[in-house]
């Protein structure tokens, strides 16, 4: 594991529209949460924890980007051996939790590696990861991707310098893994207009094509990446700052994370959605959103149904 300062390109006013190929939306695996988790609930945390018997569907979802340059992926997924490995949470007060709060349907062949080649791509081929945030649902598949870099924000790393960052279901052993190529990065100015709510972001192949956003409230560091191609309307891919697009125009906060900075993010996605009206918003655990995106892309998307 490294960690060291990605190179800063600057964000560029206007964009490739050809830099992106194609875009893909894989599930690696289902997983199921209470309703309060998802919508969110005027009792305690703690009480629907414990006492909730309504359980949602919903994929894990990650995204391929067929870029000019090289693969990129937007989140890495679930790893399969969360089911088959009893000791996969180090500690027993998660394990106890985890079971709580989530179920799972995820088999062997649901690990990043298989996904992708069952697509037609080699693991070896990706070039770049985005972590949106650091649970375990989005950082399962980086050991199947040793050689590329993982850029992740500097705050959401910072979490790492918590002393137990598992309460926040961050877990250490699986992301400090010493192939790990991760990159922390730093949001710059940006000279883009079309940015007013997010003054600063990040280039991520210094074309416009892909730039990265903070998107905190899910996770202090969460970030969004904004797609851009003449493949279709542009795409806002969200991670979890919002299990589903309906959350974030209806201004409904889920059961977990901070609600005030969740608003405060809402807000400025929805500014960025009045400066460009076609904006797909695609959070990671929204079926509906994943078949919208099927429908307005010019290219397939597999793995998506539910
Ligand atoms: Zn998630």
């Amino acid at each position: 594991m490294t960690a060291s300062i990605h190179p800063l390109p600057t964000a560029s006013a206007t964009y490739d529209e050809r830099a992106v190929k194609a875009v893909h939306a894989y599930s690696t695996g289902r997983a199921f949460q209470h309703k309060e988790h998802r919508n969110g609930s005027a009792l305690p945390q703690l009480w629907w924890v414990l006492t909730s018997q309504s359980w949602v569907g919903l994929p894990i979802s990650v995204f391929l980007i067929e870029h000019k340059d090289g693969l990129v992926l937007f989140d890495t997924g679930l790893d399969p051996a969360i089911v088959s490995n009893p000791e996969y949470i180090s500690q027993a007060i998660g394990r106890l939790l985890l079971k709580r709060i989530f179920r799972f349907e995820i088999n062997p062949e649901d690990k990043l590696g298989e996904t992708l080649r069952a697509s037609g791509f080699e693991p070896r081929q990706v070039r770049k990861a985005i972590i949106s945030h650091l649970h375990f649902d989005h950082i399962g598949g980086i050991a199947d991707i040793p050689q590329a870099e993982l850029l992740v924000s500097y705050k959401e790393w910072d979490q790492l310098s918590d002393p137990h960052p598992e309460r926040d279901w961050i877990l250490r052993e699986h992301i400090e893994r010493p192939s790990a190529k991760w990159c922390p990065i730093r949001f710059e100015p940006s000279g883009d207009a079309v940015f007013s709510s997010f003054p600063r972001t990040f280039d991520v192949m210094g074309d416009g094509s892909l730039i990265l956003l903070p998107t905190p409230g899910h996770t202090p560091g969460s970030l969004s990446m904004l797609v851009r191609s003449s493949l279709g309307p542009p795409i806002l891919l969200v991670g979890d700052l919002a299990y589903s697009a309906d959350a974030i125009f209806q201004d409904r906060v889920p059961g977990t994370g901070d609600a005030k900075q969740l608003r405060s993010t809402y807000a400025k996605v929805l500014q960025l959605k009045a400066d460009l009206p076609d904006l797909l918003i695609i959070p990671s655990h929204d079926d509906a959103a994943i078949a919208q995106l099927r429908s307005c892309l010019k290219t397939e998307v597999t793995h998506a149904d539910p």
